[in-house]
């Protein structure tokens, strides 16, 4: 059974060589006597997730702080990455769950896992889409996009979103999502390739890269010359100091995820938080987790929109569990176009 194990915990930016691949005892194709409630799975698809750099550190650390419950377990040293995946389940003692189901949800960076009392694991009832879609616009970011757009930012027709790292996995169905509410999307992200797809894959109304601007604040005021309703908040730091320069009155912005600040010791500070109280703004932090009673309603909304060709999505596909790592290090250097996911298996 290959696995991806971490081998020391990481302190700034995470490299390939924190992570070895291990080859641990051969799995049989059967559940070990006596274990209850427990799936054995043949893992074929893995999800790289920027979220899972925070579990790889030794203490919470001063940008993660306590208190948070569901977002920061800690991983342990030579056991594999955990991790979000699609597998095929190969035993069952778990009463919803048997023999050749296909599920997604969180397990283990090895070809097969024995995931016990599973908390977050989904049976697959669409297959007539590429089953790596679970790792992504049916899985746990397509959830991220739709929970954290449609509920915390409620839009209406007619306002200004802005999304920050717009072509990844949840930016791209967040800027869809945005113009099927007939609101005005702009999207920033780190490649002219990104921008080029927001603009004409996407549908987007306008992108930047922000690796060019010199001045973030100028590049949304010429982007906003009326200013921001929405952010969907993806990267944190200087970018969401520049746009609380530009929000309008009475804006929301969805607090999902800061990548820009995972690697770092010291969050670098926002100097301009007074924003929130004279443009009486609100800022609303989600984990995803805690929301996945919406997923049938998600599901409800989505695969009609794939079925009639309505929203487009792409994926980054590497080979092979050994690429594993690789992967998962190139999303905080935006290497990635598009979802990361890691094919183990093919069923
Ligand atoms: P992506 O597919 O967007 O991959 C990460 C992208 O972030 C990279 O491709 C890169 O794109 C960008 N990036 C990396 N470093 C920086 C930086 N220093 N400054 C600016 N951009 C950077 O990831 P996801 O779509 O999976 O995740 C997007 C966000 O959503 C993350 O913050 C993640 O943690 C969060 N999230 C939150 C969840 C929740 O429950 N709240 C659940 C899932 C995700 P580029 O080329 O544009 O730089």
């Amino acid at each position: 059974n290959k696995q991806i194990v971490l081998k020391n915990y990481v302190n700034g930016f995470p490299k390939e060589t924190d992570m070895i691949l291990n080859d641990s005892s051969t799995i049989n194709n059967k559940l070990p006597q006596g274990s209850n409630d427990s799936v054995l799975v043949k893992n074929l698809y893995l999800s790289c997730d920027p979220y899972m750099r925070i579990r790889m550190h030794e203490t919470e650390g001063a940008a993660f702080g306590t208190f948070t419950p569901g977002s920061v377990v800690r991983l342990n040293i030579r056991k594999p990455l955990v991790g979000y995946g699609v597998a095929k389940v190969i035993d069952s003692s778990h009463p919803e769950f048997k023999k050749d189901d296909l599920v997604w949800g969180e397990t283990e960076w090895e070809e097969y896992s024995i995931i016990k009392s599973p908390m977050t694991l989904f049976k697959i009832e669409h297959t007539y889409v590429p089953l790596s879609y679970y790792t992504g616009i049916l899985g746990m970011p397509g959830m991220t996009a739709y929970f954290g757009f449609y509920e915390i930012c409620a839009p209406k027709k007619g306002e200004y979103v802005f999304v920050s790292a717009a072509a990844g996995a949840v930016g791209q169905l967040v800027g869809q999502f945005a113009k099927l509410s007939g609101c005005y999307v702009v999207g920033s992200a780190g490649s002219k390739e990104k921008i080029e797809l927001l603009k004409n894959k996407y549908g987007f109304d306008e992108a930047f890269n922000y690796k060019e601007e010199h001045d973030l604040n100028a590049a949304l005021k010429r982007h906003f010359p009326k200013g921001i309703d929405i952010y969907f908040e993806n990267v944190g730091g200087k970018m969401l100091e520049a746009v609380l320069s530009n929000m309008r009155l009475n804006g929301r912005i969805s607090a999902c995820g800061m990548v820009s600040q995972y690697n770092l010791e010291q969050g670098d500070g926002v100097r301009n938080l007074f924003l929130f109280v004279t443009k009486r703004l609100r800022m609303q932090g989600f984990i995803v987790g805690d929301h996945y009673h919406l997923y049938p309603k998600y599901m409800e909304m989505i695969i009609p929109l794939i079925k009639q060709g309505k929203v487009c999505y792409i994926e980054d596909v590497v080979e092979g569990l050994e690429s594993a790592p690789a992967a998962l290090v190139g999303l905080y250097s935006g290497k990635n176009v598009g979802k990361q996911v890691v094919v183990v298996a093919r069923e």
